[in-house]
């Protein structure tokens, strides 16, 4: 079967528009990707349907949305091969996922017990861990990465020890596009008795891992990276941790019994999920899932992978240009730079020409600093961008350059 673009192009009402008197060329799929009429619709029709408080009402709207949001649960659970339903917390994403085991984790770990996180981490993988050190005493240890972007796992290896507790990083480097070697790094790190916690934000939209062999102790994605709403994510643990680690926030629905001498926690998932969610988002990330899955991810990746060749060796054509970001296993980000100008300069030029894409550190300035640059120009592509976009983008940046130099 043949993958159809253009068909799956009329799938994204935001793909019509134009900016600046050009058609629109979004290639910012790694910040947020574009969604389809599916899912927005989803979300209108819960507002306009049986909009209700879940798990609480006997009446009929909240038993409905009740419903929905637990059959979007299911769909997470099936999609990313979870054992149980109530492994599957939500979030509202990836951030907030990887602050609810840190924090878990404060009570768990001592004085002197490790850390070990990746150089091409996002800043919400590290900065919550930095913190985690604080309240602890424990220390952070980083795992080393080469000139191509790709992990050091000698060095790894050698930083793994009786003291390691809990190893974070991420699947896919959402600065560089990096595919990590996680099931090597899980395997490596239970060898020690440490957990793992693997990023999943920027590798849910083009991989569907299968969390049960992975073996991960902890997953967390976001819904907006794979065609879902903002606002929303889910957070897999395994249960036994889950069960392990204290609630994150206290308030209504996560709760058994209250009186003011004692509380009770309500067993998982609820146990993580104080409060009113954002109901709309968890029913319409189901939705998306759905929408994924009728495209399949096997074309995703294939497709997506056609695109980065393409628009690797094409860019690569302009002098001057540099990709950060050369391993052989990528999804498809680039990031580069011209020499001698700005990423800002470039970003600002193309923009001007109806493309988006992202400029800066990408919320990864140690990357950046390895590197020993300010930032980076990063086209992230997504299934429904099309190689006449790409070529769009090429004359582009070779217009800034004229501009610029
Ligand atoms: C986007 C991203 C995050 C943060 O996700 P939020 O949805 O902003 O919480 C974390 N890690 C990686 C690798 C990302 O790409």
């Amino acid at each position: 079967m043949s993958f159809d673009v253009q068909k799956i192009r009329e799938d994204f009402p935001i793909l019509k528009r134009s900016v600046n008197g050009y058609p629109l060329v979004y290639l910012d799929n790694a910040a947020t990707s574009q969604k389809p009429q599916e899912v927005i619709d989803c979300i209108v029709a819960y507002y306009s349907t049986y909009n209700a408080n879940i798990h609480r009402g006997v009446h009929t709207l909240s038993q409905e949305a009740t419903e929905a949001y637990e059959e979007a649960r299911k769909k997470i659970q099936k999609h990313f091969h979870i054992q149980y339903p109530e492994e599957v917390i939500f979030t509202s994403g990836t951030t907030h996922g990887i602050n609810l085991v840190a924090n878990g984790f404060s009570s768990l770990l001592n004085e002197g017990d490790e850390i070990l996180v990746s150089a091409m981490e996002h800043h919400s993988n590290i900065v919550p861990w930095q913190m985690l050190c604080e309240r602890t005493g424990a220390i952070l240890k980083v795992i080393p990465m080469n000139e191509k972007g790709e992990l050091v796992m000698e060095v790894f290896e050698n930083l793994l020890t009786e003291k390691t507790q809990l190893v974070f990083v991420n699947h896919v480097s959402n600065a560089l596009g990096t595919i990590n070697p996680i099931e090597e790094i899980i395997q490596k790190s239970h060898k020690v008795g440490a957990a793992v916690l693997i990023d999943g934000a920027q590798s849910c939209a083009h991989i569907k891992p299968n969390l049960q062999t992975l073996d991960a102790d902890f997953y967390v994605a976001s819904a907006h990276k794979m065609c879902g709403p903002t606002g929303v994510g889910m957070l897999y643990g395994k249960k036994e941790w889950l069960e392990k680690l204290p609630p994150y926030q206290g308030g209504g629905e996560m709760i058994k019994e209250v009186t003011f001498e004692k509380t009770t926690y309500a067993g998982l998932p609820h146990k993580f999920e104080a409060g009113t969610p954002n109901i709309a988002g968890g029913i319409a990330f189901g939705a998306a899932i759905d929408y994924l899955h009728k495209i399949g991810f096997e074309a995703i990746a294939n497709y997506e992978n056609e695109l980065l060749e393409y628009a690797t060796s094409e860019l690569l054509k302009i002098k001057g240009l540099k990709i950060y970001g050369t391993s052989k296993k990528k999804t498809s980000v680039i990031s580069f730079n011209l020499e001698g100008i700005h990423p800002f300069d470039i970003g600002t030029i193309v923009d001007k020409l109806g493309i988006a894409v992202r400029t800066g550190h990408h919320c990864a300035q140690p990357i950046m600093d390895f590197y020993k640059i300010p930032g980076t120009v990063r086209a992230s592509f997504s299934f429904y961008n099309t190689k006449e976009e790409v070529d769009r983008l090429v004359k582009a940046v070779q217009k800034a350059q004229m501009m610029l130099s």
